[in-house]
């Protein structure tokens, strides 16, 4: 039976986790392709505490079906979960009280879809992967989106909760922008599975920051941004302030810096390091999340309080993310 289990995710337990094969920082391992044999086997992980995620993707994986298969059903649960307030059905709105979607989808072949700024469809992560296998384009916003999500079947919902409602009326009293650091609930979803064949896809859905300006997308959506995966070498999901990711492409950073030879977690770490060292961080959370092909993991984040749910050899774990400040 898989359990869930919670450990600390500094640089050596990941090393402990992992056992040998981690890229070291000094190796200069350019465009390194990292051999199949030395897979873990089926691996999922995924950002903040999102188990049910993580199992029912385990689960696709479990009975042969395809990385890309794995991170679609993942990342459905949150998004058609009323409690989780930053994706999907009862998601915050904007400051005009709508709901607003961005998701991406990449699989192992550098295929890839995306849709922003979409409403009223509960689940963002399915139409865009419709985009990537039934259209030649790559990103589908607003209006557009919407209306291809119904000709390909979807339907339309009221995904405004009631408790998202009440809350939103509330905060128009004094209508005060702030995004909250590791907002309680914060559970915007990017997950890396890597599946059977030893291939890796990756999904990131989220209803981005409550109360953003209306027609705001952040990083999710954006392929390198929010997601990103190289099957030869692995993939990265970020989370936290969108804008922040955007500026630095942090995703496609983070494989990047894996092909040059970093292991998951420094790879992470540098590219927090980039926002910290041109950015204002002091007031925003960023988390990045890693995966190579050898089923090594990693992550870092600006602040502490960012976690992450990783599976592997039939066990869920609920894992701690080192952070830059520590307070
Ligand atoms: N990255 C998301 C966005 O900026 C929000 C988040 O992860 O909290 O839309």
């Amino acid at each position: 039976m898989s359990k869930i289990t919670r450990r600390n995710f500094l640089g050596k337990s990941v090393q402990a986790s992992v056992g040998v094969g981690l890229i070291g920082v000094g190796q200069t391992a350019c465009s390194q392709t990292i051999s199949s044999t030395e897979s873990k086997g089926i691996t999922v992980l995924s950002t903040w505490n999102n188990h049910k995620a993580n199992k029912a993707a385990w689960s696709v994986l479990q009975n042969g079906k395809s990385a890309l298969d794995a991170v679609e059903a993942g990342v459905r649960v949150p998004e058609a979960d009323i409690e989780d307030r930053s994706v999907g059905y009862g998601g915050r709105p904007d400051r005009d009280g709508n709901v607003t979607l961005d998701a991406c989808i990449m699989d192992e072949k550098g295929n890839c879809g995306s849709v922003c700024f979409l409403q009223h469809i509960k689940h963002p992560i399915s139409v865009a992967r419709k985009v990537m296998e039934e259209t030649p384009h790559v990103i589908l916003a607003g209006e557009g989106a919407y209306q291809f999500a119904l000709s390909q079947g979807f339907k339309k919902e009221n995904l405004l909760t009631e408790k998202s409602r009440q809350e939103w009326e509330e905060w128009k009293v004094k209508s005060k922008y702030q995004p909250i650091i590791n907002i309680e609930q914060h559970d915007t979803i990017g997950m890396l599975a890597i599946d059977q064949n030893g291939n890796m896809s990756g999904a990131c859905t989220t209803s981005g920051l409550a109360y953003k300006l209306q027609g705001r997308v952040g990083d999710s959506p954006i392929i390198g941004a929010g997601m990103f995966v190289d099957n030869e070498i692995g993939g990265a999901v970020a989370t936290g302030m969108g804008e922040a990711v955007l500026r630095s492409l942090g995703s496609f950073l983070v494989v990047e810096l894996m092909r040059q030879g970093r292991s998951p977690m420094e790879a992470c770490k540098e590219a927090v390091m980039r926002i910290v060292k041109k950015q204002k961080y002091q007031d925003i959370q960023v988390g990045y999340l890693a995966l190579n092909k050898a089923g090594e993991y990693g992550g870092f984040a600006i602040q502490k309080g960012f976690n992450c749910m990783f599976s592997q050899q039939n066990e869920h774990q609920l894992i701690d993310v080192d952070s830059h400040l520590k307070k």
